[in-house]
């Protein structure tokens, strides 16, 4: 019999390290449609059960579906934005299977001719670009929620919610071209950013928008051969895909170092028990005897509207990052903070816009404003300080009229009370008000009591200015403009 439960002992990092993982993930992504994909009812999630439901959606016989032209523009919009070449023609089909969920007894989904097939997406892993390729994209509809109570045999009752019923979706199948689950991590970000900075779909885990099935295998580093691949389903947050994919690689290398077989199957990753356990062998594609949908049209996609859709596309986040380094000055690292979503990559460009210097911008945005945003839990379209108003502080800082360290203190401020800087600054007092001649005292008095830095400083050691610096700003209780303290120490040290 084949081990199926990994000898952890016996997989040591050298073992791994002989063994190469595969992994192709089928990601399944809710569009943001107001209506569902063949019927009028309302898409809302929350809703109360069976609420959000017709005689379409509930598979009445009888009843004719009808193709949601929003769903199509998305799903090519989606394609488009992975570099997807989007087919002129494409075409619906029945996947028969019985479940409760599943009210028709089968799926309108799409087989032999998807919306789009043939794209691509670009990966940061450690600091190396990957390609992953995507095999297809294509339309379907989601089915409905069940939803169990109680686990034990005497208790268990099921509930079935068909809301969600007719919900559209795409599903983008990835290549087999990812080799770890940092990989698999990275892909799912990348793709869920695209997705969100498209609009398609609001890619929210919890309430089921964005899911992930990953596939895995693994192989001898150096063989051209894939090995049996194992399906992981109900991976439903970007910890557990890696967790369970972490799991899966480890099962795969310890079964096959003792000399076992791999099953292909489908498997459910357990995050309470932090292991994968077996749910069906896989079914094959022809079990669900896949056949054209007879009660809907081909759908024909114009060159027109192809192009349409991909002139409406906004800038995608790579291109967004390379623009961001290349126009401010900023490093790819901070670019990648800053364009993580669209709304925080356009609150930076506003504050630019609004006069200040990309670098500037860039400090004051993750050192302040990310982290309050953080500690209360906000977004940034929630972010108690304006644009315009964070870029009028940064202009008061970088002109000398207040220092550093006091904007910071009106930042604080500003965030408590949504005051402007300049009212904050005059109202309390805070400009930097030192005179020149106070500066001058106060330097050399520093100068005066430190001979052995001075004699460090003009023996060419510049790290030991910055420690004049801070003892004059000290002295004057940091409220000297931090430029005229650098002038009068050069000019008193020189
Ligand atoms: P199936 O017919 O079982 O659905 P597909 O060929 O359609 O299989 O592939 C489904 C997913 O599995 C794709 O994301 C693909 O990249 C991935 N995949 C295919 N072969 C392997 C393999 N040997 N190891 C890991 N992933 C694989
Ligand atoms: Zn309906
Ligand atoms: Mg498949």
């Amino acid at each position: 019999m084949p081990k199926s439960v990994p000898d952890e002992a016996s997989v040591t990092p050298e073992i791994l390290a002989k063994y190469e993982p595969v992994i192709g993930l089928e990601v399944h992504v809710q569009l943001l449609t107001k209506t569902k994909i063949f019927c009028g009812c309302s898409t809302r999630f929350g809703d109360p059960p069976n609420s959000n439901v017709c005689p379409v959606c509930l598979g009445l016989p009888g009843t004719l579906p009808v193709l949601n032209k929003r769903a199509v523009e998305m799903a090519m919009r989606a394609a488009v934005a992975l570099n997807c070449t989007v087919h002129q023609r494409s075409r619906f089909a029945r996947k028969n299977y019985f479940y409760p969920d599943l009210p028709k007894g089968y799926q309108i989904s799409q087989y032999e001719l998807p919306v789009a097939t043939g794209g691509w997406l670009d990966i940061e892993v450690a600091g190396a670009t990957e390609r992953i390729g995507i095999t297809r994209l294509h339309l379907e509809e989601d089915a409905a929620k069940n939803l169990h109570e109680g686990f034990s045999q005497s208790a268990t009752k099921a509930y079935i919610d068909y809301n969600r019923c007719g919900t559209p979706l795409v599903e983008i199948v990835s290549e087999p071209d990812i080799r770890s689950s940092e990989e698999a991590h990275a892909y799912l970000t990348a793709l869920r950013q695209i997705m969100l900075y498209t609009g398609v779909s609001d890619c929210n885990m919890e309430e089921g928008s964005l899911r992930c099935d990953a596939n895995v295998s693994v192989r001898r580093r150096g063989s051209g051969k894939f090995g049996t691949k194992v399906e992981v389903k109900n991976l439903n947050s970007f910890r557990f895909l890696q967790k369970a994919l972490e799991y899966e690689i480890e099962r795969h290398i310890g079964v096959l170092e003792s000399g076992g077989r791999l099953a292909q199957e489908t498997r459910l990753w357990h995050q309470a028990e932090g292991r994968t356990v077996g749910m069906r062998s896989k079914e094959k594609a022809h079990d669900y005897r896949y056949f054209p949908e007879p009660d809907l049209l081909p759908v024909d996609v114009s060159p027109a509207w192809r192009d349409e859709v991909r002139r409406q596309l906004p800038e995608l986040p790579e291109a967004r990052r390379a623009r961001f380094v290349a126009s401010y000055g900023i490093t790819p690292y901070d670019a990648g903070v800053l364009t993580a979503t669209k709304a925080l990559a356009d609150y930076f460009e506003a504050v630019v816009k609004a006069g200040a210097l990309g670098k500037a911008a860039a400090n004051w945005m993750q050192t302040e404003l990310l982290r309050r945003l953080n500690d209360s839990g906000k977004e940034i379209d929630a972010s108690p300080v304006s644009a315009k108003s964070l870029a009028e502080l940064i202009e008061l800082v970088e002109s000398g009229k207040i220092t550093a360290a006091v904007g910071k203190k009106v930042f604080s401020t500003m965030v408590e009370s949504g005051r402007s800087a300049a009212d904050i600054v005059s109202a309390e007092g805070l400009g930097a008000q030192v005179s020149d001649s106070a500066i001058e005292a106060a330097a050399r008095e520093v100068i005066s009591k430190n001979p052995d830095n001075v004699a460090k400083y003009k023996s060419g050691n510049e790290g030991v200015f910055k420690f004049f610096v801070g003892q004059v700003m000290r002295a004057t209780r940091g409220q000297a403009n931090p430029q005229s303290v650098n002038e009068v120490l050069r000019k008193l040290l020189s």
